[in-house]
């Protein structure tokens, strides 16, 4: 009989990322599957993930599955209030699939969980304070002060992407105006791009289709990660003086680009940030967990949730 096992699902907008994890942040064998439309029903939704655990778990019996979802999960990990992508709405999402699965189960919101990975096992591993921004389609955000995620009051806290940062700017999904994700995510690049060559109808630029060409030497997208680097950056200085933290984690997508995003963003958060030359500037560090950070984290998360 195999050893027992931790399980983390990454739910995300799309698809669902499913691996046992080990106490090390070891990812054994992945499934991934289709997280279905967002319409669609929360029976379906949540009969896939009880799937993709059960098909992680390769026959092993489970010891508890975390789960990291791409919503706003209330401040006890119990429910998922509202997520964009997905059809949860106020959902007892803990409590049902602790049932369903009969064994524990915690919840937290995608982002809390890629930090918890990168604290435990990745890129700001034995820091004490850290913000994470992942840079997808849009931005997502958590952190962490004095060893613990900072969830808020509502459990809301870390929606980074959507801070004001042009007034009477680009309309945001969200609802709101000139939201900080508009200027300085994938979204923005592609925006980018085609501001600066006038193509306005291309379907096939996509963010890593760009990442190439700027690596190529291509001068459209090179300028557009200046560009978009430094809407990164200017942001961070706003965080950097409100938090104070260690370290600074980028992931997502976009972060794959490293140094075409990282350096235009270090020497915009300098220039952006008060007292800049009497303090101690954050490191700005790559994400070492990669696309498996999620679900490293939800059992990270789960462990502590379900102790
Ligand atoms: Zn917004």
């Amino acid at each position: 009989m195999s050893d027992p096992v931790w399980v983390g699902v990454d739910i995300g907008g799309t698809k669902i990322l499913a691996g046992s994890v080990d106490p090390h942040g070891g990812v054994g064998g992945t499934v991934q599957r289709p997280a279905g439309p967002r319409d669609g029903s929360v029976e379906e939704l949540e009969s896939t993930i009880v799937e993709a655990a059960l098909a992680a778990a390769a026959g092993a019996p489970l010891v508890g599955v975390g789960l990291a979802a791409a919503g706003f999960v209330d401040a006890a990990g119990e429910r998922v209030r509202f997520a964009p992508h997905l059809p949860w709405r106020e959902d007892d999402v803990r409590r049902r699939l602790a049932a369903r699965l009969q064994v524990p189960v915690g919840l937290a919101n995608d982002a809390t969980c890629a930090l918890e990975a990168e604290v435990a096992h990745g890129a700001a591993r034995g820091r004490d304070s850290a913000l994470l921004v992942t840079v997808g389609t849009g931005i997502g955000g958590a952190l962490m002060v004095g060893g613990r995620v900072v969830r808020g009051s509502g459990g809301m806290a870390g929606e980074f992407g959507h801070m004001r940062f042009v007034p009477g700017g680009h309309p945001c999904q969200c609802g709101l105006q000139g939201c900080w994700e508009q200027y300085a995510s994938g979204g923005a690049l592609v925006r980018e791009i085609r501001r600066a060559t006038g193509t306005a109808g291309s379907d096939t630029l996509t963010g890593p289709g760009i990442t190439d060409a700027a690596l190529a030497g291509d001068p459209a997208a090179l300028n557009a990660f200046g560009v978009v680097g430094r809407a990164l950056g200017l942001g961070l200085a706003g965080l950097v003086a409100a938090f104070d933290p260690d370290c600074i984690v980028v992931g997502g997508g976009v972060s794959a680009a490293g140094e075409l995003l990282l350096a235009p963003a270090r020497g915009a958060l300098v220039e952006g940030l008060v007292g800049a030359a009497w303090r101690t500037v954050p490191d700005v560090l790559v994400a070492a967990c990669g696309p498996e950070a999620g679900m490293i984290g939800a059992v990270v998360q789960a462990r502590r949730q379900c102790g």
